[in-house]
């Protein structure tokens, strides 16, 4: 059997699964706007396996299902089949890319974006290309650009905006207490440049619990982004190029540190990804056995409590998708934010519901995404909070563009950065 032979034949494997029982139809976020079956997870996963049975072609119509999922796997959640949507999505929109079934222009311009995020030096430049274009279009893509991203016309895009610098660590971070552990950090490609004080305030935070951090230069991107979004291969070459950048270092380390849902995620998922691969299945096993998200990893080991003065905030707390279905991570960001003296936290309405970032999805399909966008600023406002906390890129991003567009006085930050903001205020 070739391996794409084994890939279908694991595709099918999981689309049998799905019993049609719709329990998952509530809970998602696509099939909750539109009503439509083919916008649900049942929906498209009928609709694939109606492809691998041949009575339906991979048309533009299976195309456009596949592409309004935001891949935010709440289904999963709510299945009780265990259906592994998530995989089946990724494998079909792998065959998308491979079997070339989108207009040549809208292929070019989707990798050009994904070359760009993943790489820091592109999007350092691309922000500061971005920034001086901003001036003349009022903050929108040139309408050709949206077009070719999203397949569609009279879109308007907006144009990301943000720090443009390439923001490095040391290697080595020594643990400002009593060193308990020794732990790798991933500084990933777009928290390097638009979030670099995010990582900074988490390697400050694993410091003032007891961590040794070390940041290898080499490390790169983890290929979350080319995974979601069906390049497969490009996505496999990142895992591997991962895995070696760690690898002197791995058996040193008690644990590899992400403050990044979506990329944590992922490298927790290397050693299935790589389970067919002879010269790295072993190598990608070990490497995820040692990945925790950085809530997960502190909650774990015992926060050390701050001592500083209450600081009397309200905070609300929006679940990332990659944390709360991809991890199952839903407790020990809550239990952080609660450790801080002063802090209240007050739940929101569907708070593990998508916020239309998803990835690139704000980009490729920014009606749906904006609609989810108004429905989160909405739950946020509703709970009176002056700061929202998110762990994961995407979110922080896209929901402090909706917030300062909608003129909402509200800070949007990562967890940890209020921690460290208490370490620091003693
Ligand atoms: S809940 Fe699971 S088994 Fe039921 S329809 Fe949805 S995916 Fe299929
Ligand atoms: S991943 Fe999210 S958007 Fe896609 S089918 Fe599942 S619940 Fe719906």
């Amino acid at each position: 059997m070739t391996a794409s032979e084994q890939q279908l034949k694991s595709l099918d494997d999981r689309t049998i699964k799905c019993i049609r029982c719709g329990f998952c139809l509530d809970v998602c976020p696509t099939f909750r706007l539109t009503g439509q079956e083919t916008r649900s997870p049942r929906g498209r996963i009928y609709l694939v396996r109606s492809w691998r049975e041949n009575t339906i072609a991979f048309d533009s119509d299976l195309v456009a299902a596949l592409d309004t999922c935001l891949g935010c796997r709440a289904c999963e959640t709510a299945c009780p089949s265990g259906v592994e949507y998530g995989t089946i999505l990724e494998m079909a929109r792998t065959h998308i890319e491979e079997a070339g079934l989108r207009p040549a222009s809208q292929s070019f311009a989707r990798s050009q974006l994904l070359a760009t995020l993943t790489s820091p030096s592109r999007l350092s430049a691309s922000l500061k290309a971005a920034n001086l274009v901003s001036r003349f279009t009022c903050g929108k893509m040139p309408a050709f650009a949206a077009k070719m991203l999203s397949g569609k016309s009279g879109v308007s895009l907006p144009l990301p905006s943000g720090d443009a610098q390439i923001h490095e660590l040391p290697e080595c971070s020594p643990s400002t207490t009593a060193k308990r552990y020794r732990v790798g950090f991933l500084a990933g490609c777009v928290m390097r440049v638009m979030f670099g004080d995010v990582n900074a305030a988490t390697v400050r935070v694993l410091q003032a619990n007891g961590c040794e951090v070390i940041t290898p230069a080499s490390s790169g991107c983890c290929g979350a982004l080319h995974l979601h979004t069906g390049q497969h291969a490009d996505g496999l070459e990142k895992a591997r190029a991962l895995i070696v950048s760690f690898e002197p270092l791995l058996d040193s380390l008690d644990a590899i540190v992400i403050n990044s849902a979506g990329c944590g995620s992922t490298l927790k998922e290397y050693g299935a990804l790589l389970a067919n691969d002879s010269a790295y299945a072993e190598r990608a096993a070990k490497f995820s056995a040692k990945v925790r998200d950085v809530h997960e990893w502190l909650v774990g080991v015992g926060i050390t409590p701050p001592e500083s003065k209450p600081v009397d905030r309200v905070v609300t707390y929006h679940d990332a998708c990659h944390l709360a279905h991809g991890q199952k991570i839903r407790t020990q960001p809550r239990v952080l934010l609660q450790s801080i003296p002063g802090i209240r936290l007050v739940e929101m309405d569907e708070s593990d519901t998508c916020c239309g970032s998803a990835g690139t999805y704000n980009l490729t399909e920014p009606d749906m995404a904006r609609r989810l966008l108004e429905k989160k600023l909405a739950n946020l406002k509703a709970t009176g909070s002056e700061i929202v906390a998110t762990g994961n890129p995407g979110c922080l991003a896209w929901i402090r563009q909706g917030a300062e567009e909608a003129g909402m006085k509200l800070r949007i930050c990562h967890p940890v950065e209020l921690l460290d903001e208490a370490y620091r205020s003693v």
